[in-house]
Protein backbone atom coordinates (compact mmCIF):
# COMPACT_ATOMS: atom_id res chain seq x y z
CA UNK A 1 0.00 0.00 0.00
CA UNK A 2 1.67 3.02 -0.76
CA UNK A 3 2.86 5.81 1.79
CA UNK A 4 0.41 8.55 2.64
CA UNK A 5 1.36 12.00 1.62
CA UNK A 6 -1.20 14.20 3.97
CA UNK A 7 0.11 18.04 5.52
CA UNK A 8 1.43 20.12 2.44
CA UNK A 9 -1.92 22.05 2.28
CA UNK A 10 -5.26 21.45 3.56
CA UNK A 11 -6.77 22.05 -0.15
CA UNK A 12 -4.92 19.08 -2.47
CA UNK A 13 -8.31 18.30 -4.08
CA UNK A 14 -11.81 17.69 -4.01
CA UNK A 15 -13.01 14.03 -4.11
CA UNK A 16 -16.19 13.74 -4.59
CA UNK A 17 -15.64 10.38 -6.38
CA UNK A 18 -12.67 7.76 -6.65
CA UNK A 19 -11.18 7.38 -8.92
CA UNK A 20 -11.08 10.50 -10.07
CA UNK A 21 -12.00 10.76 -14.08
CA UNK A 22 -8.47 11.84 -15.04
CA UNK A 23 -7.42 8.50 -13.96
CA UNK A 24 -9.94 6.83 -16.50
CA UNK A 25 -8.76 5.70 -19.74
CA UNK A 26 -9.76 4.53 -22.97
CA UNK A 27 -10.91 0.89 -22.89
CA UNK A 28 -9.43 -0.87 -26.29
CA UNK A 29 -11.64 -3.97 -25.32
CA UNK A 30 -14.91 -1.85 -25.06
CA UNK A 31 -16.49 -4.49 -22.88
CA UNK A 32 -20.57 -4.75 -23.82
CA UNK A 33 -22.97 -3.06 -21.02
CA UNK A 34 -25.12 -6.63 -21.17
CA UNK A 35 -22.34 -8.46 -19.91
CA UNK A 36 -20.87 -5.77 -17.60
CA UNK A 37 -24.14 -5.66 -15.71
CA UNK A 38 -25.36 -9.08 -15.75
CA UNK A 39 -24.37 -10.30 -12.11
CA UNK A 40 -24.41 -6.62 -10.86
CA UNK A 41 -27.68 -6.36 -8.13
CA UNK A 42 -29.90 -4.01 -10.22
CA UNK A 43 -32.91 -3.18 -7.49
CA UNK A 44 -31.77 -0.10 -6.06
CA UNK A 45 -29.86 1.73 -9.12
CA UNK A 46 -28.74 5.28 -9.04
CA UNK A 47 -29.76 7.34 -12.37
CA UNK A 48 -27.68 10.36 -13.52
CA UNK A 49 -28.55 12.35 -16.21
CA UNK A 50 -25.85 15.14 -17.32
CA UNK A 51 -26.89 18.49 -19.13
CA UNK A 52 -23.54 19.62 -19.76
CA UNK A 53 -24.96 23.62 -20.39
CA UNK A 54 -24.68 26.75 -18.87
CA UNK A 55 -25.18 30.10 -19.63
CA UNK A 56 -21.80 31.32 -18.07
CA UNK A 57 -18.66 30.01 -17.41
CA UNK A 58 -17.90 30.11 -13.60
CA UNK A 59 -14.53 31.11 -13.39
CA UNK A 60 -13.42 28.57 -10.72
CA UNK A 61 -15.46 25.52 -12.33
CA UNK A 62 -13.92 22.61 -13.98
CA UNK A 63 -17.03 20.72 -14.59
CA UNK A 64 -17.89 19.07 -17.99
CA UNK A 65 -20.20 22.23 -19.41
CA UNK A 66 -20.34 24.23 -22.39
CA UNK A 67 -21.17 27.51 -23.08
CA UNK A 68 -24.40 28.13 -24.75
CA UNK A 69 -25.90 25.53 -27.44
CA UNK A 70 -26.36 26.76 -30.76
CA UNK A 71 -29.92 26.37 -32.56
CA UNK A 72 -30.88 23.01 -32.12
CA UNK A 73 -28.33 21.52 -29.95
CA UNK A 74 -29.97 20.94 -27.24
CA UNK A 75 -32.76 18.84 -29.20
CA UNK A 76 -30.18 16.98 -30.54
CA UNK A 77 -28.44 16.69 -26.80
CA UNK A 78 -31.97 14.92 -25.12
CA UNK A 79 -32.22 12.61 -29.15
CA UNK A 80 -28.69 11.25 -28.00
CA UNK A 81 -29.98 11.27 -24.44
CA UNK A 82 -32.82 9.13 -25.33
CA UNK A 83 -30.64 7.41 -27.54
CA UNK A 84 -28.22 6.19 -25.08
CA UNK A 85 -30.91 5.81 -22.27
CA UNK A 86 -32.67 3.21 -24.64
CA UNK A 87 -29.33 1.09 -25.06
CA UNK A 88 -28.50 0.90 -21.41
CA UNK A 89 -32.19 -0.07 -20.15
CA UNK A 90 -31.91 -2.35 -22.63
CA UNK A 91 -28.53 -3.59 -21.38
CA UNK A 92 -29.88 -4.14 -18.21
CA UNK A 93 -31.98 -6.63 -19.31
CA UNK A 94 -35.29 -8.31 -17.94
CA UNK A 95 -34.37 -11.22 -16.30
CA UNK A 96 -34.68 -9.86 -12.94
CA UNK A 97 -36.43 -6.70 -11.50
CA UNK A 98 -34.75 -3.45 -12.61
CA UNK A 99 -35.37 -0.33 -10.04
CA UNK A 100 -34.20 3.30 -9.43
CA UNK A 101 -34.02 4.31 -6.22
CA UNK A 102 -32.59 7.80 -7.03
CA UNK A 103 -32.55 9.79 -9.17
CA UNK A 104 -30.66 13.41 -10.01
CA UNK A 105 -29.87 16.01 -13.27
CA UNK A 106 -26.75 17.08 -13.17
CA UNK A 107 -24.49 19.49 -15.19
CA UNK A 108 -23.77 22.30 -15.97
CA UNK A 109 -27.45 23.47 -15.63
CA UNK A 110 -30.28 21.49 -16.23
CA UNK A 111 -32.44 24.29 -15.74
CA UNK A 112 -30.16 25.75 -18.76
CA UNK A 113 -33.59 23.46 -20.92
CA UNK A 114 -36.47 24.99 -21.39
CA UNK A 115 -39.89 23.91 -19.58
CA UNK A 116 -40.81 21.56 -22.37
CA UNK A 117 -37.17 20.20 -22.94
CA UNK A 118 -36.92 19.17 -19.12
CA UNK A 119 -40.46 17.49 -19.47
CA UNK A 120 -38.71 15.49 -22.37
CA UNK A 121 -35.51 14.97 -20.12
CA UNK A 122 -38.03 13.65 -17.41
CA UNK A 123 -39.69 11.41 -20.21
CA UNK A 124 -36.09 10.12 -21.14
CA UNK A 125 -35.47 9.08 -17.33
CA UNK A 126 -38.89 7.57 -16.96
CA UNK A 127 -40.08 5.92 -20.03
CA UNK A 128 -36.53 4.70 -21.55
CA UNK A 129 -34.47 4.92 -18.81
CA UNK A 130 -37.79 3.29 -16.42
CA UNK A 131 -36.86 5.36 -13.43
CA UNK A 132 -40.42 6.14 -11.38
CA UNK A 133 -39.27 9.91 -10.31
CA UNK A 134 -42.06 10.24 -8.68
CA UNK A 135 -41.70 8.02 -6.57
CA UNK A 136 -37.83 8.31 -5.64
CA UNK A 137 -35.51 11.27 -4.51
CA UNK A 138 -35.25 13.67 -7.12
CA UNK A 139 -32.52 15.91 -7.25
CA UNK A 140 -31.90 18.59 -9.70
CA UNK A 141 -29.21 21.80 -9.74
CA UNK A 142 -30.25 25.25 -11.15
CA UNK A 143 -28.89 28.66 -11.18
CA UNK A 144 -30.77 31.53 -10.88
CA UNK A 145 -31.26 33.09 -13.97
CA UNK A 146 -32.70 29.75 -15.06
CA UNK A 147 -34.99 28.75 -12.38
CA UNK A 148 -37.93 30.53 -13.93
CA UNK A 149 -41.63 29.49 -12.76
CA UNK A 150 -42.47 27.57 -15.60
CA UNK A 151 -39.08 25.21 -15.26
CA UNK A 152 -39.67 24.58 -11.42
CA UNK A 153 -43.41 23.89 -12.04
CA UNK A 154 -42.68 21.15 -14.38
CA UNK A 155 -39.71 20.10 -12.25
CA UNK A 156 -42.71 20.18 -9.08
CA UNK A 157 -44.47 18.20 -11.45
CA UNK A 158 -42.62 15.59 -12.18
CA UNK A 159 -41.17 14.65 -8.63
CA UNK A 160 -39.01 16.60 -7.95
CA UNK A 161 -37.60 17.00 -4.22
CA UNK A 162 -34.78 18.74 -4.08
CA UNK A 163 -33.36 21.44 -5.67
CA UNK A 164 -29.84 22.98 -5.35
CA UNK A 165 -28.90 26.58 -6.22
CA UNK A 166 -25.94 27.90 -7.07
CA UNK A 167 -25.25 31.12 -5.47
CA UNK A 168 -21.82 31.36 -4.20
CA UNK A 169 -21.95 34.83 -2.19
CA UNK A 170 -24.33 37.51 -1.80
CA UNK A 171 -22.17 40.00 -2.58
CA UNK A 172 -21.83 41.13 -5.83
CA UNK A 173 -18.08 41.81 -5.73
CA UNK A 174 -17.40 38.51 -4.48
CA UNK A 175 -19.90 36.98 -7.33
CA UNK A 176 -17.84 39.20 -9.76
CA UNK A 177 -14.47 37.94 -8.32
CA UNK A 178 -15.39 34.34 -8.61
CA UNK A 179 -16.28 35.06 -12.13
CA UNK A 180 -20.00 34.69 -11.23
CA UNK A 181 -22.06 37.59 -12.41
CA UNK A 182 -24.78 37.33 -11.17
CA UNK A 183 -27.17 40.51 -9.32
CA UNK A 184 -28.51 39.79 -5.89
CA UNK A 185 -31.81 40.74 -6.98
CA UNK A 186 -31.89 37.99 -8.95
CA UNK A 187 -31.04 35.51 -6.51
CA UNK A 188 -33.66 36.45 -4.12
CA UNK A 189 -36.34 36.68 -7.05
CA UNK A 190 -35.30 33.15 -7.82
CA UNK A 191 -34.98 32.28 -4.37
CA UNK A 192 -38.69 33.60 -3.72
CA UNK A 193 -39.91 31.59 -6.89
CA UNK A 194 -38.38 28.11 -5.78
CA UNK A 195 -39.51 28.90 -2.31
CA UNK A 196 -43.16 29.10 -4.11
CA UNK A 197 -42.52 25.88 -6.11
CA UNK A 198 -42.70 24.08 -3.05
CA UNK A 199 -39.96 21.78 -3.59
CA UNK A 200 -39.30 19.64 -0.08
CA UNK A 201 -35.72 20.13 -0.56
CA UNK A 202 -33.75 23.74 -1.04
CA UNK A 203 -29.99 23.54 -1.41
CA UNK A 204 -28.15 26.68 -1.70
CA UNK A 205 -24.16 26.79 -2.69
CA UNK A 206 -22.13 29.07 -1.41
CA UNK A 207 -17.84 29.53 -1.72
CA UNK A 208 -15.45 31.13 1.06
CA UNK A 209 -11.87 31.81 -0.26
CA UNK A 210 -12.85 34.90 -2.67
CA UNK A 211 -10.69 37.29 -3.21
CA UNK A 212 -11.46 40.18 -0.76
CA UNK A 213 -13.49 37.99 1.13
CA UNK A 214 -13.62 38.92 4.69
CA UNK A 215 -15.13 36.51 7.61
CA UNK A 216 -17.58 39.38 7.56
CA UNK A 217 -18.39 39.29 4.31
CA UNK A 218 -18.93 35.47 4.60
CA UNK A 219 -21.37 35.70 8.04
CA UNK A 220 -23.11 38.45 5.90
CA UNK A 221 -23.52 35.41 2.76
CA UNK A 222 -23.99 32.93 5.30
CA UNK A 223 -27.31 34.54 7.25
CA UNK A 224 -28.24 35.97 3.62
CA UNK A 225 -28.74 32.26 2.82
CA UNK A 226 -30.23 31.52 6.05
CA UNK A 227 -33.32 34.31 5.51
CA UNK A 228 -34.57 31.17 3.07
CA UNK A 229 -34.43 28.81 6.09
CA UNK A 230 -32.82 26.42 3.12
CA UNK A 231 -32.66 22.86 4.30
CA UNK A 232 -28.85 22.23 2.96
CA UNK A 233 -26.59 24.37 2.83
CA UNK A 234 -23.06 23.39 0.94
CA UNK A 235 -20.14 25.43 1.69
CA UNK A 236 -17.48 24.99 -1.56
CA UNK A 237 -13.40 26.17 -0.62
CA UNK A 238 -12.76 27.82 -3.40
CA UNK A 239 -9.71 26.12 -5.83
CA UNK A 240 -8.16 27.70 -8.83
CA UNK A 241 -7.80 24.65 -11.47
CA UNK A 242 -5.64 24.39 -14.59
CA UNK A 243 -7.87 25.65 -17.31
CA UNK A 244 -10.77 27.05 -15.95
CA UNK A 245 -11.41 30.80 -15.84
CA UNK A 246 -9.95 31.77 -12.65
CA UNK A 247 -6.35 32.43 -13.72
CA UNK A 248 -5.25 33.39 -10.09
CA UNK A 249 -5.47 33.37 -6.97
CA UNK A 250 -6.37 36.12 -4.70
CA UNK A 251 -4.33 38.81 -5.43
CA UNK A 252 -1.84 39.55 -2.40
CA UNK A 253 -1.98 35.52 -1.31
CA UNK A 254 0.51 33.43 -0.87
CA UNK A 255 -0.53 29.76 -0.73
CA UNK A 256 -0.26 29.57 2.73
CA UNK A 257 -2.04 32.85 3.12
CA UNK A 258 -5.04 31.09 1.31
CA UNK A 259 -4.72 28.07 2.55
CA UNK A 260 -4.98 30.25 6.56
CA UNK A 261 -7.88 32.33 4.83
CA UNK A 262 -9.84 29.34 3.22
CA UNK A 263 -9.31 27.25 6.63
CA UNK A 264 -10.25 30.53 9.15
CA UNK A 265 -13.61 31.02 6.77
CA UNK A 266 -14.15 27.39 7.04
CA UNK A 267 -14.57 27.49 10.76
CA UNK A 268 -16.62 30.33 10.86
CA UNK A 269 -19.04 29.10 8.68
CA UNK A 270 -18.51 25.60 9.89
CA UNK A 271 -19.82 27.35 13.88
CA UNK A 272 -22.46 29.78 12.46
CA UNK A 273 -24.25 27.43 10.98
CA UNK A 274 -24.24 24.80 14.03
CA UNK A 275 -25.13 27.92 16.01
CA UNK A 276 -27.82 28.42 13.09
CA UNK A 277 -29.53 24.65 14.14
CA UNK A 278 -27.26 22.97 11.24
CA UNK A 279 -25.84 19.30 11.36
CA UNK A 280 -22.41 18.71 9.47
CA UNK A 281 -23.06 15.55 7.35
CA UNK A 282 -19.65 16.22 5.68
CA UNK A 283 -16.85 18.74 5.38
CA UNK A 284 -19.23 20.86 2.76
CA UNK A 285 -22.70 19.73 3.59
CA UNK A 286 -24.84 21.02 6.36
CA UNK A 287 -28.51 19.95 7.11
CA UNK A 288 -31.57 21.81 8.60
CA UNK A 289 -31.84 19.55 11.79
CA UNK A 290 -35.19 17.88 11.12
CA UNK A 291 -35.03 18.33 7.64
CA UNK A 292 -36.25 15.20 5.25
CA UNK A 293 -33.58 13.70 3.29
CA UNK A 294 -34.27 13.79 -0.34
CA UNK A 295 -31.16 13.74 -2.00
CA UNK A 296 -28.27 11.53 -2.04
CA UNK A 297 -25.78 12.42 0.87
CA UNK A 298 -22.46 14.15 0.24
CA UNK A 299 -20.60 10.98 -1.25
CA UNK A 300 -21.73 8.74 -3.88
CA UNK A 301 -23.68 5.84 -2.24
CA UNK A 302 -21.33 2.06 -1.24
CA UNK A 303 -23.38 0.41 -3.43
CA UNK A 304 -21.55 0.50 -6.22
CA UNK A 305 -25.06 0.88 -8.75
CA UNK A 306 -25.22 3.91 -10.92
CA UNK A 307 -26.80 4.60 -14.48
CA UNK A 308 -24.81 7.84 -15.63
CA UNK A 309 -26.46 9.11 -19.22
CA UNK A 310 -25.24 11.67 -21.22
CA UNK A 311 -21.26 12.80 -22.46
CA UNK A 312 -20.13 13.71 -18.92
CA UNK A 313 -22.00 11.34 -16.91
CA UNK A 314 -20.32 8.37 -14.65
CA UNK A 315 -21.88 4.77 -14.51
CA UNK A 316 -20.59 2.44 -11.29
CA UNK A 317 -20.29 -1.19 -11.59
CA UNK A 318 -18.67 -3.14 -8.48
CA UNK A 319 -15.67 -3.83 -11.23
CA UNK A 320 -15.45 -0.90 -13.62
CA UNK A 321 -16.30 2.79 -13.51
CA UNK A 322 -16.87 4.56 -16.81
CA UNK A 323 -17.95 7.30 -18.97
CA UNK A 324 -17.23 9.25 -21.95
CA UNK A 325 -14.06 10.95 -22.57
CA UNK A 326 -13.41 14.45 -20.18
CA UNK A 327 -12.27 17.75 -20.97
CA UNK A 328 -12.51 21.06 -19.23
CA UNK A 329 -11.04 23.40 -22.29
CA UNK A 330 -13.96 25.04 -23.93
CA UNK A 331 -12.89 23.07 -27.34
CA UNK A 332 -12.46 20.09 -26.65
CA UNK A 333 -15.82 20.19 -24.69
CA UNK A 334 -17.25 21.28 -27.65
CA UNK A 335 -16.20 18.20 -29.67
CA UNK A 336 -16.71 15.94 -27.07
CA UNK A 337 -20.69 16.81 -26.78
CA UNK A 338 -20.59 17.37 -30.56
CA UNK A 339 -19.12 13.63 -30.97
CA UNK A 340 -21.75 12.52 -28.34
CA UNK A 341 -24.93 14.00 -30.48
CA UNK A 342 -23.93 12.23 -33.56
CA UNK A 343 -23.64 8.82 -31.97
CA UNK A 344 -26.13 5.57 -33.14
CA UNK A 345 -28.03 3.96 -30.13
CA UNK A 346 -25.41 0.71 -30.51
CA UNK A 347 -22.79 2.69 -30.07
CA UNK A 348 -24.02 3.43 -26.31
CA UNK A 349 -24.55 -0.29 -25.41
CA UNK A 350 -20.55 -0.69 -24.51
CA UNK A 351 -18.41 1.04 -22.63
CA UNK A 352 -15.44 2.92 -24.33
CA UNK A 353 -13.38 4.80 -21.41
CA UNK A 354 -13.20 4.63 -17.59
CA UNK A 355 -11.07 2.38 -15.19
CA UNK A 356 -11.72 -1.42 -13.65
CA UNK A 357 -11.69 -1.55 -9.95
CA UNK A 358 -10.13 -4.08 -8.26
CA UNK A 359 -10.36 -5.16 -5.15
CA UNK A 360 -7.80 -2.85 -3.47
CA UNK A 361 -9.15 0.20 -4.93
CA UNK A 362 -12.81 -0.74 -4.13
CA UNK A 363 -11.53 -0.88 -0.08
CA UNK A 364 -10.09 2.65 -0.75
CA UNK A 365 -13.03 3.46 -2.46
CA UNK A 366 -14.89 2.40 0.50
CA UNK A 367 -13.17 4.08 3.37
CA UNK A 368 -12.20 7.30 1.49
CA UNK A 369 -16.24 7.99 1.06
CA UNK A 370 -17.29 6.64 4.16
CA UNK A 371 -14.75 8.51 6.07
CA UNK A 372 -15.08 12.08 4.52
CA UNK A 373 -18.73 11.92 6.01
CA UNK A 374 -18.92 13.33 9.30
CA UNK A 375 -21.09 10.01 10.82
CA UNK A 376 -17.58 8.24 10.10
CA UNK A 377 -17.65 4.74 8.77
CA UNK A 378 -18.85 1.67 10.56
CA UNK A 379 -15.64 -0.78 11.34
CA UNK A 380 -18.17 -3.98 11.08
CA UNK A 381 -19.11 -2.45 7.87
CA UNK A 382 -16.34 -2.62 5.96
CA UNK A 383 -15.33 -5.69 7.56
CA UNK A 384 -17.91 -7.53 6.70
CA UNK A 385 -17.98 -6.50 3.18
CA UNK A 386 -14.36 -7.12 2.73
CA UNK A 387 -13.04 -9.21 5.49
CA UNK A 388 -10.28 -7.48 6.99
CA UNK A 389 -10.02 -4.33 9.12
CA UNK A 390 -9.48 -0.81 7.87
CA UNK A 391 -6.14 -1.09 10.03
CA UNK A 392 -5.19 -4.03 8.21
CA UNK A 393 -5.29 -2.91 5.27
CA UNK A 394 -4.16 0.64 5.33
CA UNK A 395 -1.70 0.94 8.77
CA UNK A 396 0.02 3.66 7.19
CA UNK A 397 -2.48 5.95 5.91
CA UNK A 398 -4.53 5.87 9.05
CA UNK A 399 -1.94 5.93 11.50
CA UNK A 400 -0.66 9.16 9.69
CA UNK A 401 -4.00 11.11 10.18
CA UNK A 402 -3.90 9.54 14.12
CA UNK A 403 -0.72 11.02 14.27
CA UNK A 404 -2.17 14.60 13.39
CA UNK A 405 -5.32 14.27 15.75
CA UNK A 406 -7.37 14.06 12.51
CA UNK A 407 -8.83 10.68 13.78
CA UNK A 408 -11.09 9.26 16.05
CA UNK A 409 -10.62 5.36 16.47
CA UNK A 410 -12.78 3.64 19.22
CA UNK A 411 -12.61 0.10 17.34
CA UNK A 412 -17.04 0.04 16.53
CA UNK A 413 -16.52 3.63 13.87
CA UNK A 414 -14.00 4.87 12.19
CA UNK A 415 -14.61 9.25 12.03
CA UNK A 416 -12.85 12.28 11.65
CA UNK A 417 -12.15 14.84 14.40
CA UNK A 418 -13.26 18.07 13.85
CA UNK A 419 -9.92 19.20 12.43
CA UNK A 420 -9.71 16.27 10.49
CA UNK A 421 -13.02 17.01 8.69
CA UNK A 422 -11.34 20.32 8.50
CA UNK A 423 -8.80 18.79 6.22
CA UNK A 424 -11.29 16.64 3.77
CA UNK A 425 -9.33 17.61 1.23
CA UNK A 426 -5.92 16.83 2.07
CA UNK A 427 -7.59 13.22 3.58
CA UNK A 428 -8.68 12.22 0.92
CA UNK A 429 -6.10 12.44 -1.84
CA UNK A 430 -3.39 10.51 0.93
CA UNK A 431 -5.73 7.58 0.54
CA UNK A 432 -5.44 7.03 -3.72
CA UNK A 433 -3.56 4.34 -4.93
CA UNK A 434 0.11 4.99 -6.15
CA UNK A 435 -1.62 3.70 -9.50
CA UNK A 436 -4.57 6.10 -9.11
CA UNK A 437 -1.86 8.18 -8.29
CA UNK A 438 0.47 8.20 -11.59
CA UNK A 439 -2.50 7.60 -14.06
CA UNK A 440 -3.95 10.97 -12.55
CA UNK A 441 -0.64 12.57 -13.24
CA UNK A 442 0.08 11.28 -16.29
CA UNK A 443 -3.48 12.49 -17.66
CA UNK A 444 -2.76 14.93 -20.38
CA UNK A 445 -5.28 17.85 -19.43
CA UNK A 446 -7.42 19.09 -22.21
S1 LIG B 1 -20.31 26.14 -11.53
FE1 LIG B 1 -22.24 25.31 -12.30
S2 LIG B 1 -23.20 27.04 -13.37
FE2 LIG B 1 -21.03 27.58 -13.12
S3 LIG B 1 -20.09 26.88 -15.06
FE3 LIG B 1 -19.86 25.22 -13.55
S4 LIG B 1 -21.61 23.87 -13.94
FE4 LIG B 1 -22.07 25.87 -14.91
Amino acid sequence: MTTPTTGATPYESYVYAYPHKTAYRPLPERPELRGLWAEQPKNALSLYLHVPFCEVRCGFCNLFTRIGAPEGLTTAYLDALERQATAVRGALGDEEPVRFAAAAFGGGTPTFLTASELERLCDIAEKAAGADLRAVPLSVEASPATATADRLAVLADRGTTRLSLGVQSFVPDEARSAVRPQKRAEVEAALSRIRDAALPVLNIDLIYGIDGQTEESWRYSLDAALAWRPEELYLYPLYVRPLTGLGRRPADASSAGWDEQRLRLYRAGRDHLLAAGYEQVSMRMFRRTGAPQEGADDYACQTDGMIGLGCGARSYTAELHYSFDYAVDMRQIRTIVDDYVSRPEEDFARAEHGRWIDAEEARRRHLLQSLLQAHGMPVSEYRERFGSGPWEDFPAELAAFAERGWLVDDAELLRLTPEGLAHSDAVGPALFSADVRATMAAYERK
